[in-house]
């Protein structure tokens, strides 16, 4: 099979050129850092490091971290690296976790998170000949305009949708044959869904890919969208803070997104000590932006957990690449003294046959954690009859205390009644954070 990259001269370099390249824009990065932004120049004072301490890859571990709360702090402008006149524009985090943070772009690096996006539409086939539907969110949020930005340097007839409005995103992708949709995965189920409710089956539409990210998804998910939209959905991953999505993305092979590793360089390390860990090892994920010019940030810790791997890939790109992340340390609850990950509930949902709609409610009630999980009753499923629920709610019940080693109370609810998602999902409603408890 002809093998297509955007650029493959950075696609598919040798690791070792990878490497030199890396450590050359590592060196001038952490120079041009500290040169221009105060708040970091700081930091590295405070540390007794100085630019001339950085002289290879290895050296990057003398470095500060930084972090979601420094960047609160350094709001808007304790960032930024060069003259407000050379920067073009501005984007901002969801605020999925709190106070939303502003990145500033120049044109050059508006341009490479462009190309980082081209390159992810192209590794899922996509080229001048495709129509590109962009549901996620336009303005401010980084999804719409880094996908719209990447279709245009393809060359791809971009649909500039922006998210919400479900029927008029179904009548254009039929009417306009889309050929790629981009938008949060569980926008795409929920696309999915209603494209099927309005008596359409995965073969009606022109669709044969999608590329979806912006929040933590399953392979089972993954599987329910591929089925009910007939197509192959590819994961792509990013943040605001080193631009957007297009940080990494996936290829053919779907078993892992690469990290466009001229432009980015990704450390594993340990959340609790800040040690860096070896290749292979779960952990959070750290990056160095090695070449932007507004929002330069380095060893930025993402909170994301993953794993890092460098196997040889049989698309031919030669990038690093990470698995799906698990979601953020901060979405893992502790209940009860258990760790337990929203996606490991969604996991097992999927294999009993649900649908991705559910809700998971934590509280303290007497000085002990409640932990339940609401799921919609698939619409051929429902009944209303308590015995036939009970029954379907016990089984479940079953199968997440095997996953998750603790008991959740299950409620199953009627088809519907969940609110559906039109960009990030929100999963988890845990009442504890309310009331001041810290977990
Ligand atoms: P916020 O941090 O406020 O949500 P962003 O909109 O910039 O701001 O979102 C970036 C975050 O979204 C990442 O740090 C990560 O947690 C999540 N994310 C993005 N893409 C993916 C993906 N493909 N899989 C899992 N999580 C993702
Ligand atoms: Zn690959």
């Amino acid at each position: 099979m002809q093998k297509n990259y955007y650029q493959p001269a950075a696609e598919t370099m040798q690791v070792d050129d990878i490497k030199k390249l890396q450590e050359e824009k590592l060196i001038k990065q952490v120079k041009y850092v500290y040169d221009n932004v105060k708040y970091y120049r700081d930091l590295m004072d405070e540390k007794g490091v100085k630019p001339e301490d950085i002289q290879c890859l290895a050296d990057i571990s003398k470095l500060p971290f930084l972090t979601k709360d420094d960047l609160r702090e350094a709001y808007p402008y304790g960032m930024l690296a060069t003259d407000l006149k050379n920067c073009v524009r501005i984007q901002s985090t969801s605020g999925t976790t709190g106070k939303r943070v502003v990145a500033f772009y120049t044109q050059n690096d508006i341009d490479m998170w462009e190309e980082c996006c081209a390159r992810a539409i192209v590794a899922a086939g996509g080229s001048n000949e495709d129509v590109v539907q962009v549901c996620y969110g336009y303005g401010l949020f980084t999804g719409g305009p880094g996908l719209n930005g990447g279709s245009h340097k393809v060359g791809s007839l971009t649909l500039p949708m922006s998210s919400g409005n479900t029927n008029r995103q179904i009548q254009f992708m039929m009417d306009l044959n889309a050929t790629i949709l981009c938008c949060t995965p569980s926008y795409a189920a929920y696309i999915g869904e209603s494209l099927k409710e309005q008596g359409y089956k995965p073969e009606d539409n022109k669709l044969k890919a999608g590329i979806f990210g912006a929040e933590p998804w399953t392979e089972e998910m993954r599987r329910d969208i591929e089925k009910s939209l007939g197509i192959k959905a590819y994961d792509i991953y990013g943040l605001t803070e080193t631009s957007g999505p297009g940080v990494s993305f996936e290829c053919e092979e779907q078993t892992g997104m690469h990290i466009n590793e001229d432009h980015f360089y990704a450390e594993i390390i340990d959340p609790e000590t800040g040690e860096v860990l070896p290749e292979g090892s779960k952990g959070e994920l750290v990056f160095t932006s090695l070449d932007k010019e507004a929002f330069p940030l380095l060893r930025y810790r993402t909170r994301d957990i993953t794993i890092l791997t460098r196997e040889k890939c049989s698309c031919g790109r030669t990038f690093i690449k990470m698995k799906k992340p698990m979601g953020r340390s901060d979405d893992m609850m502790i209940i009860r003294g258990v760790n337990v990950f929203p996606s490991q509930i969604e996991a097992v949902l999927l294999n009993k046959g649900y649908a991705p709609n559910y809700q998971i409610l934590v509280d303290r009630v007497n000085n002990t954690d409640t932990f339940e999980i609401l799921v919609e009753m698939l619409p051929e499923d429902f009944s209303d009859t308590p015995k036939v629920i009970t029954k379907k709610e016990k089984q479940l019940q079953a199968a997440m205390k095997e996953m998750l080693g603790i008991n959740p109370t299950i409620r199953l609810v009627a088809p519907k009644s969940i609110a559906r998602s039109e960009g990030k999902a929100v999963r988890v409603i845990d009442n504890r954070k309310k009331i001041g408890i810290n977990v």
